[in-house]
């Protein structure tokens, strides 16, 4: 039977609809499965595995997954052998101890002998060893943003990533021990045929990346401000100069990176560039 790349993706939660956006801007299709665990993917060789994001490293240690699309969070937490092979830019959020807005804290030499609840014992324990603090890890998995309003805890550390849930639990963010985004994590023994599928699956995936960090430029400009315009276009290459009807004239189009889209545009405009257009780019192939 033809060996396929078997990839895990959270079922069902806040990675699920992302995680299967990205395999189809890869051009794999996932039709929907009626609530399957196991689907076969349209025009690539994979089978998508619908599991709980906590078990996608074990899944994946275990080598029933070739491959998974899960939460660095989960992935430290859950300490398994697998390694992490691309970081993918969406599920961003942050591990953070809160506490209480009564409990006004200067330092975390604070946290010291408190009582923390927590779905994250291992990452914060970790994080208390390397600042040499000793505090009462409590576990729960769920709802711990409750725990200090019903006695169960001096403080937590849980996720965050707008902050309002803490807000309506009348915590405040204390310290943040944990910075995490969605990655793909691999086992580490995949056969052959396997690997040059995730090869395969990677080279689209930064492709994907690369598009969405960037943009096409295009803009007319009269060709006396030609090269001032293309100092502020580093671009991949060269941009392209292309004389207009109207004369001395030239439409320049060239590709600028997201990080300092707006700088780049208020230059142009200053130095004589009119009529701008950016255009998103859907794929960039190197
Ligand atoms: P499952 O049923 O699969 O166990 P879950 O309830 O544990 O789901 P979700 O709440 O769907 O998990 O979160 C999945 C991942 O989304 C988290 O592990 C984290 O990486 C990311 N994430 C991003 N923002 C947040 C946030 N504000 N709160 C929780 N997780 C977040
Ligand atoms: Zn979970």
């Amino acid at each position: 039977m033809q060996e396929k790349l078997r990839i895990a993706v959270q079922k069902s939660g806040r990675l699920s609809e992302d995680s299967l956006k990205l395999l189809k801007e890869c051009g794999i299709g996932v039709p929907n499965g009626n609530n399957q665990l196991k689907i076969n993917a349209e025009n690539f060789d994979a089978e998508i595995l619908f599991l709980r994001d906590d078990d996608i490293p074990e899944y994946v240690q275990d080598g029933v997954a070739d491959i998974g699309f899960v939460g660095e969070n989960v992935v430290l937490e859950k300490n398994k052998t697998a390694d992490i092979v691309e970081r993918l830019g969406y599920g961003k959020c942050r591990l953070s101890i809160a506490l209480p807005k009564t409990r006004k804290k200067r330092t975390v030499k604070d946290l010291d002998g408190m009582k923390i609840a927590t779905s994250y014992p291992f990452i914060l324990n970790k994080w208390l060893k390397q600042n040499r603090l000793k505090a009462d890890i409590h576990v729960i998995s769920g709802s711990v943003e409750i725990a200090p309003r019903i006695g169960l805890a001096d403080a937590i550390c849980d996720l965050v990533s707008s902050g309002s849930t803490l807000f309506s639990n009348e915590l405040y963010e204390f310290e943040t021990i944990l910075k995490s985004e969605a990655v793909l994590i691999s086992g580490k023994k995949l056969s052959p045929k396997r690997r040059a599928l995730l090869e395969k699956l990677l080279f689209r995936i930064r492709s994907v990346k690369k598009a969405k960090y960037n943009k096409y430029v295009m803009l007319n400009a009269p060709n006396k401000s030609i090269g001032k315009i293309c100092s502020y276009l580093p671009g991949i290459n060269s941009p392209t100069i292309v004389p207009l009807a109207k004369k001395d004239w030239s439409s320049v189009h060239s590709v600028i990176s997201e990080s300092d889209f707006w700088n780049v545009i208020e230059n142009l405009k200053a130095a004589g560039a009119e009529g701008i257009l950016i255009i998103p780019i859907e794929k960039m192939i190197d």
